[in-house]
């Protein structure tokens, strides 16, 4: 899970230029955001890059702020399960 890459070969995204995917404003971010939409391998892709703890760039359809946003959910769910 979130390490392996073999998932990229089947990426929505294979064919098109990265910079499609670092956009510089929101209007670009919701382009690649709508690729990603219909791709097979977006949650891999957005494992991927939280597992990795990537910045930039959107990852399984996801901003980077989109990505902190659910790194947070994420810590916050962890740490409201009980104690076993
Ligand atoms: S989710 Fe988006 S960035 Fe990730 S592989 Fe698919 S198209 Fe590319």
């Amino acid at each position: 899970m979130g390490t392996s890459t073999s998932w990229m070969a089947r990426a929505a995204c294979r064919d098109l230029p990265p910079e499609t995917f670092f956009p510089e404003d929101g209007g670009g971010v919701e382009a690649a955001r709508r690729i990603c939409a219909r791709c097979p391998v977006r949650e891999d892709c957005l494992e991927y890059a939280l597992s990795r703890h990537i910045a930039h760039g959107v990852w399984g359809g996801t901003s980077e702020r989109g990505r902190q946003r659910l790194q947070a959910a994420r810590r916050a769910a962890a740490e409201a399960q009980p104690a076993v």
